[in-house]
């Protein structure tokens, strides 16, 4: 098994990734993490970024092995769902204390907590994390899962993305790495179908995998393993049977895809399910790459009479909604959802885009949204807060769609704002969900919250001069009520507490 150093330089040089192939040798070895600002919020470690692609894999005990503050900085911070089991949602850790570290009781621990758990759940698979102090202090992970793998007869995968060794993103692909070196090719199914497929990089979002599913299943196309959203063990150890893989976000996964296809020849295409033509356009690269390994070409025709039928009905639910949005311009400032992906899915129904960031998409992407505005003035590498609050006071948007984290930047500058992130509580794929997403704008938009905030304070009327009050934000708003000003408001307080 190769060094974990080794395992980040074969990271790093990654030959499916675009952006890797335009640079030379040296800039290869020191991968994509950018220096970071100070004051600036540095993102999550790389183990962060291995437990979000493990964790939703459902039925698995995933146990840190770590002081508790590890577990609870990761912890769920995805809003992926499970279908069926909910082991993944119980929070194991060893809790390493000082004076495990100095005692060096860690890998004691750290068996004992594989022994408990087996005992308790009796999981099909249990995965352990090593973070920072544990492999600072040198407890050797794999030979202790290797020992508790044998001595209670389950498979116990190391997971060695300590959150020293990089960003969130190497941790992603570290943990793609991980399944092919301990988990995928390790069961053989014995229902191997020739319209099997992986999907890769897919998280089950608010359960959005499930407004997909359906369409698949209509289409007699099993999905044999979707890695990592709402996953089985199983399933994702039996993955190399599958005949084509769709790989969802690339980002995070594209090791796997390219690694999966060198190894068990599984041919993959990078897709969306986000707007309606990219959800068609996937339905037809999964169906044609099945055609490619062998499945009855039938499929093709079969594929195109639902995408007929689906997108008719979908633009019937959404011509209701273009006289309300047609125009409305967008601010898109996202990294996890697949910008280009929306950029379209908004512009299908008349949506404007004042700008979208492009800092976490591949060049790839780059390329694509920019077809898709025909402008790269709208594309910003990333905006401080201040600008975006600049121009959203400016009202240069009628919406920002974006990740919490700036929820209160478009607050602030009294904008609606709806949350296209990971921690999104509505589902956005497929059909379905492009509606649902539209449905969310209208209603972010039209909330009759804004005209309220937008409305200057009491204290800032003048008595009898409402007639002027300037109408804010350029928007529909108008100031109806004839408030009070601060002094009036206190003398006619004073007068109902003395009655
Ligand atoms: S692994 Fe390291 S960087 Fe990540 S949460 Fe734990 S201590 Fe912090």
């Amino acid at each position: 098994m190769p060094s974990l150093t080794a395992k980040i330089q074969d990271v790093f040089n990654e030959p499916a990734c675009e952006k890797n192939r335009s640079k030379d040798a040296k800039a290869r070895k020191s991968g994509c993490s950018k220096p970071l600002i100070p004051g600036a919020a540095a993102g999550g470690c790389a183990f962060d970024g291995a437990k979000i692609v493990l964790q939703p894999i459902t039925d698995v005990a995933h146990l840190i092995h770590a002081p508790l503050a590890c577990e609870g900085n990761s912890w769920d911070n995805r809003g992926s769902a499970s279908s069926g089991p909910m082991l993944w949602r119980t929070s194991f850790t060893t809790d390493l204390t000082e004076l495990d570290v100095v005692m060096g009781q860690g890998e004691r621990k750290l068996f004992k907590a594989i022994r408990e758990i087996n005992e308790a759940y009796a999981p099909p698979a249990i995965f352990v994390y090593s973070t920072c102090v544990t492999a600072l202090i040198g407890d050797d992970i794999e030979a202790v899962c290797k020992r508790a793998s044998e001595k209670f007869g389950l498979p116990v995968v190391p997971v060695n993305v300590p959150g020293f060794v990089g960003s969130k993103n190497l941790g992603n692909k570290l943990a793609g790495e991980t399944l092919l070196d301990h988990v995928i090719g390790t069961v053989e199914p014995d229902d191997v179908g020739s319209y099997d497929i992986n999907i890769l990089g897919e998280f089950n979002l608010s359960g959005e995998f499930w407004l997909v599913k359906p369409l698949l299943d209509r289409l007699g196309i099993r999905v044999r393993a979707c890695i990592p959203g709402d996953a089985r063990y199983r399933d994702v150890a039996c993955a190399h049977r599958a005949k084509a893989s769709m790989l969802v976000c690339s980002t995070a996964l594209i090791n796997l895809a390219r690694e999966m296809k060198e190894r068990w020849d599984i041919p993959f295409f990078e897709g969306s399910f986000y707007g309606i033509t990219d959800t068609s356009e996937a339905l037809r690269q999964i169906a044609k790459l099945l055609v490619a390994k062998g499945a009855n070409p039938e499929i093709l025709k079969r594929t195109e009479a639902l995408i007929e039928e689906e997108e008719a009905i979908a633009w019937k639910k959404l011509a209701a909604y273009r006289p309300r949005l047609q125009g409305k311009r967008v601010l898109l400032n996202t990294g996890g959802v697949k910008s280009w992906s929306v950029v379209h899915a908004l512009m299908e129904i008349g949506i404007e885009i004042v700008g979208t960031s492009v800092k976490k998409s591949t060049v790839e992407d780059k390329e694509r949204i920019k077809q898709a505005l025909k402008d790269e003035n709208h594309m910003f590498e990333s905006m401080a807060p201040r600008e975006l609050y600049t121009m959203l006071a400016d009202h240069k948007a009628d919406i920002m769609l974006s990740g919490g984290r700036t929820q209160f930047i478009a607050l602030k500058a009294k904008t609606p704002w709806l949350d296209i992130n990971q921690e999104r509580h509505h589902p956005y794929a497929g059909y379905d969900g492009m509606v649902e997403l539209v449905r969310q704008i209208d209603l972010a938009i039209h909330n009759p919250i804004w005209s309220e905030v937008r409305e200057p304070a009491p204290w800032e009327y003048q008595p009898g001069a409402e007639e002027e009050l300037p109408s804010t934000q350029g928007g529909p708003e108008t100031v109806h009520a004839k408030k009070k000003s601060a002094p009036q408001l206190l003398a006619s307080a004073s007068a109902e507490e003395s009655l």
